[in-house]
């Protein structure tokens, strides 16, 4: 176990858990969720504004941060903490995924992911070491293993030895992680086929992380397939460790999670989706480009509260969009974010009080 690092669950309803999860920088609630700060940056948005929202963690990419500006430079700032002025914990995603999607332009070996750069085409090898040392020099709370993610509609035979070699890599990670006080997650793959998925689990519970994430999910399988997937996985994790699912979350998506005992979110959505129009409500979404906003003197979602709908109008929001003002996007995130925020913290008092099931329905009708 990690310095200062600790998981204890609070309260259980059915299979969902309310817990805490202790790092070198503060405590955090669970269910949580990680606003995607893929380069460093919330895009637009300042630390202190995803702060006041309360949230207490923030992803980052070890590959992207990797090539651009260079692990080395954010070593000199004291890791990505010092160099991008967010206070509260980080934990970076190793960069597997991106490997993932630069497909025909990489090769993998037994040694790692060789490839070109998207920047400047220079020839890189990411090795399990690299990206262990990646994650040391950024400094992250959490750091997770180098996996190597299969398509979502892989045949057994790939996604078999794409979760083999995540497993091998993952125990070579763990390695050259042991000097190095922060936390390190590992990753189960194995595409749809659960018979891989319960194996990966087994295997890298066995070697004992301190937490436990499920990749290689929303990349080619059927929803279906996904839903299936993370309620059969969650419950072979070890129970008194975190468990976090990677990159999935539309809000019916996280509550089928928490319901099913997984712990932490991420997803690109309420940012990329702020910055493209689209609002998160109570009553479903909304697209604030439609003409039924403009002018429209009422909060952009009545039922909010979040300092966006506290101060700016519908209309407003609209009118932002339709002259092109980056102040529309930024303010739509924000308020995507509080209504993630919020959801995740009624998930949280659900469980506790014994009334998740009831919050669950509601959610889902809503979807
Ligand atoms: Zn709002």
């Amino acid at each position: 176990m990690a310095d200062g690092f600790g998981f204890c669950v609070e309260a259980v309803c059915g299979e969902a858990r309310a817990g805490v999860l202790r790092t070198a920088r503060g405590e955090i609630p669970t269910p949580a969720f990680m606003p995607v700060g893929t380069f460093g940056a919330l895009r637009g948005l300042l630390p202190d504004e995803a702060r006041a929202l309360g949230f207490e963690i923030i992803l980052g990419n070890a590959f992207h941060l990797w090539l651009r500006p260079g692990a080395e430079i954010i070593r000199r700032f004291g890791g990505l903490h010092g160099f991008g002025g967010w206070r509260g914990a980080i934990l970076t995603d190793s960069g597997g995924y991106q490997i993932y999607s630069l497909r025909e332009r990489r090769t993998l070996s037994e040694e790692g992911a060789h490839f070109r750069s998207p920047y400047d085409g220079a020839r890189k090898t990411l090795t399990p070491e690299i990206c262990m040392q990646i994650q040391r020099d950024i400094n992250s709370d959490i750091a997770m293993v180098l996996d190597e993610c299969a398509r979502g509609d892989s045949d057994y035979e790939t996604a078999q030895r794409a979760m083999l070699l995540s497993c091998r890599w993952a125990l070579r990670c763990k390695s050259a992680h042991e000097e190095n006080p922060n936390a390190l997650f590992a990753i189960v793959q194995g595409g749809a086929h659960q018979q891989l998925r319960d194996e990966a689990a087994q295997r890298l519970a066995e070697a004992d992380f301190d937490g436990y994430a499920i990749g290689g999910l929303a990349v080619g399988e059927s929803k279906d397939e996904m839903r299936e997937v993370v309620a059969n996985t969650a419950a072979k994790l070890p129970r008194e460790s975190p468990r976090y699912l990677m990159g999935v979350g539309a809000p019916a998506d996280i509550v089928d999670a928490v319901e099913r005992g997984m712990d932490m979110f991420d997803c690109v959505l309420p940012t990329r989706n702020g910055r493209n129009g689209q609002l998160f409500c109570e009553s479903g979404v909304l697209r604030l480009r439609g003409a039924e906003c403009r002018g429209a003197d009422i909060p952009p979602d009545e039922n909010c509260g979040c300092p966006v709908c506290r101060r700016f109008s519908r209309g407003y929001l609209h009118h932002l969009f339709a002259v092109g003002d980056a102040l529309g996007g930024r303010l739509a995130a924000l308020h995507n974010l509080a209504f993630y925020r919020r959801l995740t913290a009624r998930l949280r008092r659900a469980i506790c009080d014994g009334t998740f099931v009831k919050l669950a329905r509601e959610v889902r009708e809503k979807e």
